[in-house]
């Protein structure tokens, strides 16, 4: 969730504060790599690539289940900046910065292009007869904006989109994406695919199999 970047920096400037370090890269030098990284196709091959491997295990884990006397209640978990919508065109609008303000006005518009290969791998998922959660670090005033979004590049039906709620503002990804996990096992399903892309959407368990995809552009904790 992008409104996290601003805390990430803070941290990461009080890890740094203790060494002595080389003089980092030049941040323009850096910001012309990531538009190379995205305009030569690489974001999207390594995207494509991340996306085949989770589908391949999902279709294995489908296979599988399907032969079971008591098939279980399979379901993916998907994390939505940078997995299933992109909010690049943003970025390189506000020079991979920009305020606070600025990145939830953003966020307020709904236009963020699709991430394709995410968008088949939950169409692989639903046409299975496995369930798909979208788990974001979005706010949940964000849902009306976010829905329809979502619906227009192309997605339908999911089972559920969880964002976060009052009581988990201020609380790592990590924690609150882990018990968003956890309750939905507790209903029943078995997670088997979580993809994200950040480690903060992956690590704490309560899924079978995690899968990251490639975001150079910002951190969350
Ligand atoms: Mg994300």
């Amino acid at each position: 969730m992008k409104t996290f970047r601003l805390v990430l920096s803070s941290l990461l400037f009080v890890c740094l504060a203790s060494v002595s370090l080389a003089e980092p890269q030049n941040i323009q030098v850096a910001k012309e790599h990531l538009k190379q990284y995205v305009n030569s196709g690489q974001y999207n091959t390594e995207t494509q690539k991340v996306v085949d491997n989770a589908t391949h295990y999902l279709a294995q884990k489908i296979t599988a289940n399907e032969k079971l006397a008591l098939p279980k209640k399979l379901a993916v978990v998907l994390d939505i900046d940078e997995t299933a919508l992109s909010n690049y065109p943003d970025m390189l609008k506000s020079g991979f910065g920009g305020t606070l303000e600025e990145i939830m006005r953003q966020e307020g518009q709904g236009h963020d292009p699709l991430i394709p290969a995410t968008l088949a791998l939950f169409n692989y998922a639903k046409q299975h007869g496995v369930s798909v959660f979208f788990v974001s670090g979005r706010s949940e005033w964000m849902r009306q904006a976010t829905v329809k979004n979502l619906k227009t590049v192309g997605f339908k039906d999911w089972n559920g989109l969880i964002m976060r709620t009052e009581k988990f503002q201020g609380v790592p990804a990590k924690e609150y994406k882990t018990l968003i996990r956890k309750q939905l096992t507790e209903k029943g399903y078995v997670i088997i695919l979580n993809v994200g892309d950040q480690e903060s959407d992956l690590e704490g368990g309560y899924s079978e199999k995690n899968f990251k995809l490639p975001n150079p552009f910002y951190y969350i904790p």
